[in-house]
């Protein structure tokens, strides 16, 4: 198989496998509970908080799990829309954000939100000067995503929280680094955030675990989920040590040499870029410069015959985010291309262990799809 859906998901590396085999199996205690063996969990979780928190570049008790990036992301709108309810309902986000956030949106503009959604140009870019235009006296949330899962763009989130101090505005700023984490710089108070979503299976972690960074600017924030008062009150259930295991396992495995990784994923893309457009009718898509995902079209060929024909030969790549199952994405229609391209939309996604062999077997594969099909008119 090869394998180039890694902003899908990733492989789990056999020794975050074996972290949290032994949770389940040896160290399954309550961290609840108060005997030793209980308190000796409670101290574990603690420990890979803490991993965790310094890959992220925050203090662990602004850092909060959850059971996916999905919860995080629902929860920060709900974080924020609690803490700002005096101050409007208004919020400001793209039209390219993760369904994890336009679902919940358009839900509360049934409940009288006004949502103003920022769309992209066709290099898949949104600019400062967009949200300078849409903030208003009452928006009560900004939430824009780090790096989009599809084109790889990088928004200008640290310049979105400069703007918002510049005008004194009251909206919270929320990210989803869901893609971003362990991709490009993500420091949480660097780029002046006051929530950040993450999540587990985009690095090597397992799926089922993410978590939100809440900065000390949201005061006593609503409980996501009241009960016995695990992660500080905030989200309540017993606490996923496995996962949470897994995932900081992961976070220590990724550390290692990050930036040598990234380079080779750097590189990989270039790669993978100029091989494909030598394909002929093969077009660059947007200008994302997250170093794992790349988007191309090979305008007048659907995409889900491509990625349905590559499949059977054991070539994982997605026609956009695996979430939208075969149906133009949101992110593609958002973008504006001629129908043509759009319906053509291929991503696809880089891990450290990808290899140029990886890619070549990709090349030829779409080389010999476009070669024995007509394209559509
Ligand atoms: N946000 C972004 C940008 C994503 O790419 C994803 C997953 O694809 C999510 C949120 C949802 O994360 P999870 O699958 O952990 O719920």
């Amino acid at each position: 198989m090869i394998y180039l859906d890694h902003a899908a998901t990733t492989p789990v590396p056999k020794a975050v496998a074996d972290a949290m085999y032994t949770v389940l199996t040896e160290q399954f205690g309550n961290p609840s509970a108060q005997y030793p063996y209980g308190q000796d969990m409670k101290k574990q979780v603690e420990s890979w908080r803490e991993t965790i928190a310094k890959a992220v570049g925050c203090e662990t008790k602004n850092l909060f799990f959850s059971s996916c990036g999905t919860e995080s992301d629902n929860w920060a709108i709900e974080a924020a829309l609690w803490q700002n309810r005096r101050v409007g309902k208004h919020i400001i986000t793209t039209a390219v954000e993760h369904s994890a956030i336009l679902e919940p949106l358009k839900l509360l503009e049934q409940q009288g939100y006004t949502i103003t959604r920022l769309v992209p140009d066709k290099t898949g870019h949104i600019t400062v000067e967009q949200v300078a235009d849409a903030l208003r006296e009452d928006t009560a949330l900004v939430s824009i995503m780090l790096v989009n899962n599809e084109t790889g763009c990088i928004f200008p989130v640290a310049e979105i929280a400069e703007l918002l101090r510049e005008r004194k505005s009251k909206a919270l700023l929320h990210t989803d680094a869901v893609q971003g984490f362990m991709k490009v710089p993500c420091d949480p108070k660097a780029l002046g955030v006051d929530f950040m979503s993450l999540s587990a299976h985009k690095i090597g972690g397992p799926k089922g675990i993410g978590a939100l960074y809440i900065a000390d600017t949201v005061r006593n924030p609503r409980p996501l989920l009241p009960g016995g008062g695990q992660e500080s009150g905030n989200r309540s259930g017993t606490e996923a040590t496995s996962q949470i295991a897994g995932f900081a396992k992961a976070v220590e495995l990724r550390s290692e040499n990050l930036s040598d990784k990234l380079a080779h994923m750097t590189d990989i893309k270039d790669y993978c870029r100029e091989k494909l457009l030598t394909i002929p009718g093969m077009v660059a898509v947007g200008e994302g410069k997250a170093p794992h995902v790349l988007m191309v079209s090979l305008p007048g060929y659907p995409s889900a015959n491509i990625v349905t024909d590559l499949g059977a030969k054991g070539i994982c790549i997605s026609a956009g985010s695996a979430c939208h199952r075969g149906k133009l994405s949101h992110v593609v229609q958002a973008l504006g291309l001629d129908k043509r391209t759009a319906a053509g939309v291929l991503r696809i996604s880089f891990a450290p262990e990808t290899t140029k062999e990886e890619i070549d077997g990709l090349y030829e594969a779409i080389a010999e799809h476009q070669k024995n099909r007509f394209p559509m008119l």
